[in-house]
């Protein structure tokens, strides 16, 4: 065994992780990366790549647009490519109860700084051709962008390493020593870390990372999925988001789309990555079907799954608590690609000076602090339940 130290250790190899990490080791941090399996093989890497959905809610502002800021220079600023895309974003509705989150969303984005346009369905029609003329109105929101999954987390991973940061993949922590109140030390399958600073960025395994240290994360973990058509003629850029789907046309012009329905789950140190399920293909197919009918008879080319990691209020965690010092958690709620630049950041200021130069007042762990353990069997949340 080992005998191992760092001024900060950071559970997790996905976006929130190597994003922090990235930060931290800017800084001049000396941190360790540990990941049970391998860089950005859980949610991170088979995310939909969307950046600044759901922008309007308030305590997610200041977060999402200080992300869109840092997206916009990424590339630059790690030194390798993430295939950010920076085309807006169209959010249609096709029912009368959609049209009402359309006229939430007009109404309350300019209080947040946000730029949204009401589109009509011509309008529509040339951003999105093929788009069913069943659409009732629109959003558009021109600073929406997608970037590539798997080349973001790789890119952070590099340029982490760049900066002398030490990633040990492969390897699960298994434990975190606690004396006097303060972090000591991490265990983990190939030994023990000394260390005062834990960032725990687990994604859905975050609740268990948390009872090691003593603390309740309330995290629920959800399946959720997205389908790849054959490619089509490549007709649009811009990001679709509508039906309860969200996706987009790769470059190729494989209609990527994903949302739905989501199936509440469990994890446990050693669980093996998600699979597609047909009831959930099916959802997705004909929602995508609503929304672009000639996807109807558009053939299937692939699915995938992952995990994602929903809170109580579905909003972000990050927070560096008190008890015990020394412990960092990060957990998006399924916003976290999009969010992982600021999400980093964030984490990096919290651990470096105490605060943070944006509001992430609202994203503090002791919201929770009264919610009932049992919140999800109260809210039908457990395993095996779906959502539409
Ligand atoms: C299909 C799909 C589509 C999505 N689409 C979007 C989208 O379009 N836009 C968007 O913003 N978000 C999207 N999301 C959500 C987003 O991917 C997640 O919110 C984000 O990736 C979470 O990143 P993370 O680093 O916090 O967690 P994860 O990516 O889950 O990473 C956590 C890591 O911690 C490791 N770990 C856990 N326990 C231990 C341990 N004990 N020891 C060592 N390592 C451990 C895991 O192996 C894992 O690699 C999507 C998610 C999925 C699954």
């Amino acid at each position: 065994m080992k005998r191992d130290s760092a001024d900060v250790v950071v559970i997790g190899a996905g976006v929130s992780g190597l994003s922090s990490a990235y930060f931290l080791a800017r800084a001049g941090m000396d941190v360790v990366v540990v990941e049970k399996g391998s860089v950005g093989d859980e949610a991170s890497g088979r995310s939909g790549g969307m950046i600044s959905d759901r922008i309007v809610e308030p305590p997610l502002v200041p977060t999402a647009l200080e992300s869109l800021k840092i997206w916009s220079t990424l590339d630059e600023e790690l030194g390798y490519p993430t295939e950010f895309v920076h085309q807006g974003r169209l959010h249609v509705a096709l029912t009368e109860e959609e049209m009402g989150e359309i006229f939430t969303e007009r109404e309350a984005a300019p209080k947040y700084g946000v730029e949204v346009n009401q589109v009509d369905l011509p309008e529509m029609q040339d951003m999105i051709p093929g788009i069913s003329p069943q659409v009732l109105g629109g959003n558009f929101f021109p600073n929406g962008g997608h970037a590539n999954p798997q080349r973001t987390v790789q890119a952070y991973a590099w340029a982490f390493q760049d900066r002398g940061g030490r990633l040990y993949q492969h390897t699960t922590v298994i434990g975190i020593n606690v004396v006097d109140g303060k972090v000591s030390s991490v265990e983990t399958s190939a030994g023990a870390i000394a260390t005062e600073v834990v960032v725990s960025a687990a994604g859905p395994q975050t609740g268990l990372i948390g009872e090691m240290a003593g603390v309740r994360v309330p995290v629920a973990p959800a399946r959720v999925e997205i389908i790849a058509t054959v490619p089509l003629e490549p007709r649009f850029k811009i990001a679709l988001v509508g039906s309860g789907l969200y996706g987009r046309q790769s470059t190729r012009g494989n209609l990527l789309f994903g949302g739905g329905a989501h199936e509440w789950t469990d994890v446990n140190l050693t669980s093996d990555p998600a699979k597609p399920n047909t009831p959930m293909i099916r959802n997705i197919a004909r929602r995508l079907a609503e929304l672009l009918p000639e996807a109807e008879n558009t053939r299937l080319l692939r699915s995938w799954a992952g995990i994602v990691e929903q809170t109580p209020d579905q909003f972000p965690i990050i927070d560096r608590l008190g008890h015990p010092e020394g412990f960092v958690v990060v957990t998006a709620s399924a916003h976290g690609f999009g969010l992982s630049p600021a999400t980093g950041l964030a984490v990096s200021q919290l651990v470096i000076d105490g605060v943070c130069s944006f509001d992430i007042s609202g994203l503090k762990l002791s919201r929770f602090a009264k919610i009932d353990k049992s919140w999800r069997q109260a809210w039908g949340w457990e395993k095996g339940a779906y959502n539409t």
